[in-house]
């Protein structure tokens, strides 16, 4: 009867490890970071924020633009188009990376 117990509780063990990487990494996090994220990626339409240095644009006021993807980005500068232009892929991110401040 003892083995019993223990064996019980060896399973309880695994499934609740199972669970605790499945909320972890799998879709409880998704559920955590996603829907908001998106949202705020779909939003930012017209707002602008420097993809070469990274910091905010006034889209009125910006010195440069450029677009991609029918998305428009907006530079500080020039050089910072320049930048983007010649390598577009090294700067326009696909958001996983930030998905961890959430
Ligand atoms: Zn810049």
């Amino acid at each position: 009867m003892d083995a019993e117990s223990l064996k019980s509780l060896a399973w309880l063990v695994v499934w609740g490890g199972l669970f605790y990487v499945m909320m972890r990494y799998g879709c409880g996090a998704h559920m955590m970071g996603h829907g908001r994220h998106r949202d705020a990626g779909a939003a930012a339409g017209g707002s602008g924020k420097d993809p070469a240095c990274g910091m905010m644009v006034d889209p009125e006021h910006a010195k440069a633009a450029a677009v991609r993807d029918g998305k428009t980005y907006y530079f500080c500068s020039d050089a910072c188009r320049n930048k983007f232009e010649q390598e577009p892929a090294k700067f326009i991110k696909t958001g996983s990376q930030e998905a961890h401040h959430a």
